[in-house]
Formats: structure tokens, C-alpha cells, sequence
């Protein structure tokens, strides 16, 4: 009849299914009863992808597991009594696991008591995901289901944001770079929370430009892909028993870390852990370092702290190894230059490593670099020469770089300068030695002149030479040498004079050795 106002009516089943999909929840498992039939068929009309399981617990693992390789919560629909019972073996899975997952079981119709249920969803799916991620449930009284409503009253809650991202204190990241700086066998520990944080590109950046090796846990594996060199997976226990530092990222010390305890751990080690768990840190091991945060902020923190510092090896040679072309042809000498780069500058062809060979002769670099690159030029082929060079290697044969610049060979030079034979001094300690009196008597015999100036070399005969400090001169000076196919170039690298490569108390870090 006329003054009839037509009401748009919605179910309670309804409205459920439409505040989990405003809310991005795309899957739901579940075994289907008495009150939550409609449940599950309004989800499906929703655009809810619905799997009907034979056990709730199965349900809940499948819904919980989605969770955690999506970092969006999934249903798990149960109904009453016996549903939830069966359900509750995956939720105590999810929440030990730190997995997000939404158990909605049916009840019986509703009492006085029952607050208003559908106002529960966004609070739901942000408690699944927020802070520790884990199992969250809703109580749907089974007279809820069909009741109907007018569309009109209904306000659904705006879908939930992603959860916050916080960081760790500035100055704990100081001081646990400071720690894992002093470590003299450093280790990672990459756990399934790592994976949860998508932080793989993150923590592959920290793993190669420190150079330490990682261990995954069973769920932490593929993080970083199990035949990365720095991978020890195959020496666990040797690994955790002589780690010294040992960053923990999104691991437990429990039972799959054997507590963290001795004897499969130093009774001295240092732990610095990264969580977002507030609870968790210290957790059976005091750590030395406690990171409260999210592990890809936390990771950026460090690494964002460590480029302030002087370059080292594994700084310098993780972003040469990105760059290089892989099919260039890697000439190299040195001490620490050809054993670091040995690692981590990855050769794919035969014949494409050129070194300081049998009899660990210095001085070869520039006379290889030059015969390769004449063959190069007479076979037409585009495969650059690039020739890394310790500062005291250079030293042997630096002339040739005329030779270069005579013939025009595009080779590019990349002198790793850390001021001296193994190591050196920093210019300041170099003035001060200078003031104490007769150099041949204070010098270290290791020490070269600091900060020397081998780049001029290069332009000195019409070639490119770059004086490079920082990653991002690194960086733009490499690019731009690998554009310029006419020029030879030389970059010297400055690293810091200290420093050294880890010792090797890992040799299955180098695969060679595996
Ligand atoms: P594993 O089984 O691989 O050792 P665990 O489940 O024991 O992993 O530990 C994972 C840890 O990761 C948990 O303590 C959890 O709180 C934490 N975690 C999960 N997501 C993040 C994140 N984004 N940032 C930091 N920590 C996280
Ligand atoms: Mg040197």
C-alpha cells in the first residue's frame, strides 16, 4: 500500500558476510551447521571464496595458514559446542604460530546479555592483525542469523589499515650495530616472523653487506633461498654453538632454538633480538640488544645506520655484485680484495676469473685486465673487463694503466682502498704518527699512504677516475663506467681502514669450501 515506506531488509547472516569482505577478508573454511548454513552461503554471495573442510580443526589451520602467507586474516565458520571444541586445536595453532585467523562459530540464540555483534567485525580483524598477530573469535548468537534489519541502520566500520609500523629506539639500533660490529662470529637467525614482515629484501641487504651467515628456521627457510653462499644451514650446530653476536629476527628462543640454552649455545652469547612482541623479548635468553618493532623498519634503521659509516668489504662488494654484468670478465688480486670477492662477486662462464692464480702472484691485475680486453676488441664481443684491485695489489703494476689509456681499452679499475696490506690507518692516526719523528721507525710495515689519491692515476692519462666514499658514489661511478664504452675507468673505493674480513671460524661461508 502506498504509505508503506518499502524497507530495504538485510540478514544478520548478511551483514556479516558484507562487513568481512568490506573488511578484505577473500577466503573462508568451514563446516556448515545448524545456525551458520546462511552464514557461509552469504559470504559466497558476498564474493567470499567458501571451502567446506571435513574437520574444523583442518578448517582452521587452512583459514590461519591464508593468514600468514597473506598477512590478511581468512574465517574460520564453526558452529557451535562441538565446532568451536574442534576449532580450538587451530587457534592455539595460530596463536603460538603468530598467525591471523577469524573464528566465527554459531550459538544459541541470543540472551539479554549479548552486546551487539556485528560492531565486533573491524575490532576482530584488527586484534587478528595488530600487535602479535593470532586467533580472534566471534560469537554469532544463532537468532542473529536470520533476523532481519532495515539496511538503512546499518553502518558498516571502514576496512581496517594495515597495522602500524613502529621502529626500535635510535639509540638501542646504535648500539647494536656498535655490537655487531665488535662480533668477531656473527650470525642471523632468520625465523618465520621475518617471512610474516616480508622483509626478505631487507635482511638479504644486511646479510650481504655485512657479509654474516644466516641460518633459517624450518618457516624462516626461503626467506633468503637455501643455496644463498652465506647460508650455514648445513653446519647448524656448529653455527649456533660458536656464534659470539647472533641476530635474532622474528624467532623464538624456544624448543626449535633449543631455548637458546648450552650446550647448543655459547653460554656467552649475545643476543640481539628483533621483535615486535613486547612480551617476548628476553625470553629465556636476557637479550643484549632488545629491537621492539617491526623487522623490515627495524632492519632499515640498521642499515640506513651502517651507511653512515665507512664502506667495508662486504658494503662495497654487495653493491659491485649487483651491478656487474654477468658476463663480465673479473680480473682481481689483493688480500682481503680477492678472498672477499672470492665470495661474493659470483662468476657464470668459464674463463671469466682471472686472478692472483697458483702462485698468489700481485701485480698480474693489470696486465690480465689488458690482454682480455684485447681479446674482447679483436673477437668484437661486449663483455667489459673489470679489474678489483687491492690498494697494494694496484700498486705492483699501476703504470699500465698508460698502456690502458694508450690503447683505449675500456676497462674499469676498482681499487679497494683501505690504506694499507691487509689493513691500515685512517689519515688522522697517519698526521700523528708523522709528529711523534722518523717514520721508518713508527710506520707499521702494512700501512700505505692513506687515502691515497689512485684515481688520478687515471685521469692523469686521459681516462676516468673517480674518488668514491659513499654507496651512492659507488653506485652512480660504476654505472656510469659500465655505459661508457670507450673510456677506461678507475674508482678508488675508500673503505675503512680497519677494516677486515670475518674470521674464518665458518668455512662453509666461502661454497668453495662446501
Ligand atoms: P620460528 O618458528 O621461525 O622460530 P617464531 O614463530 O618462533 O618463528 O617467531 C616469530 C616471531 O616473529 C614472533 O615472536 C612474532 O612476534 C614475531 N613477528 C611476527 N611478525 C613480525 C614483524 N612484522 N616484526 C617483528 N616481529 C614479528
Ligand atoms: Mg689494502
Amino acid at each position: 500500500c502506498m504509505s508503506e515506506v518499502i524497507m530495504a531488509e538485510v540478514t544478520g547472516a548478511q551483514l556479516i558476510a558484507e562487513a568481512l569482505k568490506s573488511q578484505n577478508v577473500e577466503y573462508m573454511f568451514g563446516i556448515v551447521g545448524v545456525p551458520i548454513i546462511e552464514v557461509a552461503m552469504a559470504a559466497q554471495a558476498a564474493g567470499i571464496k567458501y571451502v567446506g573442510m571435513r574437520n574444523e580443526q583442518a578448517a582452521c589451520y587452512a583459514a590461519s595458514a591464508i593468514g600468514y602467507l597473506t598477512g590478511r586474516p581468512a574465517v574460520c565458520l564453526v558452529v557451535s559446542g562441538p565446532g568451536l571444541i574442534h576449532a580450538l586445536g587451530g587457534m592455539a595453532n595460530a596463536n603460538m604460530n603468530c598467525w591471523p585467523v577469524i573464528v566465527i562459530g554459531g550459538s544459541s540464540d541470543r540472551n539479554q546479555e549479548t552486546t551487539g555483534a556485528f560492531q565486533e567485525f573491524p575490532q576482530a580483524v584488527r586484534s587478528s592483525i595488530y600487535g602479535r598477530p593470532g586467533a580472534s573469535y566471534i560469537d554469532i548468537a544463532g537468532d542473529m542469523v536470520n533476523a532481519k534489519i532495515d539496511r538503512a541502520s546499518v553502518r558498516f566500520v571502514s576496512c581496517c589499515p594495515a597495522p602500524p609500523v613502529s621502529q626500535a629506539d635510535s639509540r638501542e639500533i646504535t648500539q647494536a650495530v656498535r655490537l655487531l660490529k665488535a662480533a668477531q662470529r656473527p650470525l642471523i637467525i632468520i625465523g618465520k616472523g621475518v617471512a610474516y614482515a616480508r622483509a626478505e629484501k631487507e635482511v638479504r641487504e644486511l646479510v650481504e653487506v655485512t657479509g654474516i651467515p644466516f641460518l633459517p628456521t624450518p618457516m624462516g627457510k626461503g626467506v633468503l633461498p637455501d643455496d644463498h653462499p652465506n647460508c650455514v644451514a648445513a653446519a647448524r650446530s656448529r653455527a649456533l654453538l660458536q656464534a659470539d653476536v647472533i641476530v635474532l629476527l622474528g624467532a623464538r628462543l624456544n624448543w626449535i632454538l633449543h631455548f637458546g640454552f648450552p650446550p647448543r649455545f655459547s653460554p656467552h652469547v649475545k643476543i640481539i633480538q628483533v621483535d615486535l612482541c613486547a612480551e617476548e623479548l628476553s625470553n629465556n635468553v636476557r637479550a643484549a640488544s632488545a629491537l621492539l618493532g617491526d623487522i623490515r623498519a627495524v632492519v632499515r634503521q640498521s642499515l640506513a645506520l651502517q651507511s653512515t659509516l665507512p664502506m667495508n668489504y662486504y658494503t662495497a662488494f654487495h653493491h659491485i655484485s649487483e651491478l656487474l654484468p654477468k658476463d663480465c670478465i673479473i680480473v682481481s688480486e689483493g688480500a682481503n680484495t680477492m678472498d672477499i670477492g672470492r665470495t661474493m662477486l659470483l662468476n657464470y662462464l668459464p674463463r671469466h676469473r682471472l686472478d692472483a692464480g697458483t702462485f698468489g702472484t700481485m701485480g698480474v691485475g693489470p696486465g690480465f685486465a689488458i690482454a682480455a680486453a684485447v681479446l674482447e676488441q679483436t673477437q668484437k664481443s661486449a663483455q667489459r673487463v673489470v679489474c678489483i684491485e687491492g690498494d697494494s695489489a694496484f700498486g705492483f703494476s699501476g703504470m699500465e694503466v698508460e698502456t690502458i689509456c694508450r690503447y683505449k681499452l675500456p676497462i674499469i679499475i676498482i681499487v679497494i682502498n683501505n690504506n694499507g696490506i691487509y689493513s691500515g690507518v685512517d689519515p688522522e692516526t697517519w698526521k700523528e704518527m708523522e709528529k711523534m719523528g722518523d717514520m721508518t721507525t713508527i710506520a707499521p710495515p702494512v700501512t700505505l699512504l692513506p687515502e691515497a689519491r689512485y684515481e688520478q692515476v687515471m685521469s692523469a692519462f686521459g681516462g676516468r677516475g673517480y674518488l668514491v666514499r659513499t654507496v651512492e658514489e659507488l653506485c652512480s661511478a660504476l654505472q656510469e663506467s659500465l655505459k661508457n664504452t670507450h673510456t677506461p675507468s678507475l674508482l678508488n673505493v675508500l673503505i675503512d681502514p680497519a677494516s677486515d674480513r670475518k674470521q674464518q671460524e665458518f668455512p662453509w661461508l666461502t661454497r668453495s669450501n662446501l
